[in-house]
């Protein structure tokens, strides 16, 4: 591979994404490839954010819940991400957390497979996944919570929902969303996908799925602890119901009724009251996502992947990183994971060089590829940057071993 620097400039001066730079807060001479941990910052979201606590907080007071239609944020972002995932707006709502959001469809789900008592997922699943499944298992006392290796042909015809990370936190493997549905369903059990490393990644089609969650503060760039989404498909609106019965998803939360009586549609998987300002910056920032179209987004990170690969095979050949992402740009999601045995302390000197990936235990390195904040120039850059700190050897140094709390 002869690839120069300058190759690299003109992929950005011909890049029709690459006006989006200029739209979010990056940091100078930073590259950032952890836009698939906590997004960036939009400048739009930053805007808003002094719009939301300024003037509807401190001017609009209570009256902002109406006027500035705090009330229908919920909807209003679940209708943007809906069309992020091949959804309905009608299917989807932004509330809560990932986890909290697990728990209420993992039970939903249950309810609507009686008899069928085994949450089915994957061993390598995202933790929380399964820590959420175990407590919903504890507190029912009668649920198993069933890991396989290979999911599809554990689905077995005890099992009631069958949980799954569309792609996979550690490698970026990509499940065939489309393939496991229908063997869940074949058996009768009903799908969970978890989108949060899909969304915002790559055009999602849920297809016939019954179920799904995400994130907003990864690719959707909503900011640190953004409210979350889920998706209850719409021919189970009617029959759906969660255990987490709070007020603003009753039919009519101002009357205040004695008892509990679910809202029509998607409002019923709601709790309390939405994190207002949270949420209006999610609100924001989905919006350059939308305008610029999963489909462009996808394509330029399969490239910047495909470069990033090719860089690493040239430039840092005896580093002896061995990608465990898949080549194939049907299998992956959107970042590269490299396994080395000093993973940790080379993800901790290139951050000192201002590259920053992640790093998940026990031996792997994360680049995220988040093509509205990410230039073909940082591409070519940070392998640059990686290749120097090999040959100098710096990542030796005994300080990038010791761990920090949050990798
Ligand atoms: C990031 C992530 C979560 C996060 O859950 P929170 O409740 O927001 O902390 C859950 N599942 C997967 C697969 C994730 O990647």
């Amino acid at each position: 591979m002869n690839l120069r620097r300058d190759d690299f400039a003109a992929l950005d001066a011909n890049d029709p994404l690459a006006p989006f730079l200029a739209r979010f807060h990056r940091p100078k001479d930073l590259l950032y490839f952890d836009g698939n941990s906590l997004g960036m910052l939009p400048e739009a979201a930053r805007r808003r954010a002094i719009e939301t606590v300024e003037r509807e907080w401190g001017q609009g007071l209570i009256e902002s819940w109406t006027a500035a239609r705090w009330i229908d944020l919920p909807e209003k972002v679940g209708g943007k991400i809906a069309k992020l995932i091949g959804a309905g707006a009608d299917e989807v709502i932004a509330t809560d957390s990932t986890s909290i959001n697990i728990f209420k469809l993992l039970a939903g789900g249950l309810k609507l497979r009686p008899g069928r008592r085994v949450i089915l997922t994957e061993a390598g699943n995202f933790p929380t996944d399964i820590y959420m499944a175990e407590g919903l298992a504890h507190l029912t006392g009668d649920v198993e919570v069933r890991l396989a290796d290979d999911v599809v042909p554990a689905i077995t015809e005890d099992v009631a929902v069958v949980m799954l990370t569309h792609v996979d936190y550690r490698s970026a493997a990509l499940h065939d969303m489309a393939a496991v549905t229908s063997a869940a369903h074949a058996q009768g059990a009903l799908v969970l996908w978890d989108l949060s490393h899909s969304a915002g990644a790559l055009p999602v089609d849920l297809g016939e799925a019954d179920f799904a969650v995400g994130c907003g503060y990864k690719f959707l760039n909503g900011g640190p602890g953004a409210p979350a989404y889920l998706y209850v498909a719409r021919r189970w609106q009617k029959a759906f119901s969660q255990p987490l019965s709070g007020w603003l998803g009753h039919a009519a939360p101002f009357a205040f009724e004695l008892h509990y009586r679910p809202a029509a549609g998607i409002k019923r998987a709601i709790s309390g009251t939405p994190s207002v300002i949270a949420m209006s910056l999610l609100d924001a920032s989905l919006d350059l996502l939308i305008e610029a179209g999963m489909h462009r987004i996808r394509d330029k990170a399969q490239k910047q992947m495909d470069l990033f690969a090719e860089l690493v095979d040239a430039r840092c050949t005896e580093a002896g990183l061995k990608l465990i992402t898949p080549r194939d740009h049907a299998e992956r999601g959107s970042h590269l994971s490299f396994s080395h045995p000093q993973g940790y302390e080379l993800t901790q000197a290139l951050r000192e060089r201002k590259v920053v990936p992640d790093f998940r235990a026990p031996d792997v390195i994360r680049f995220g590829f988040t093509p509205l904040t990410l230039s073909y120039v940082d591409v070519w850059d940070a392998v640059g940057r990686l290749a120097e700190i090999w040959h100098d050897g710096l990542w030796r140094d005994p300080r990038y071993s010791v761990k920090a709390a949050v990798t």
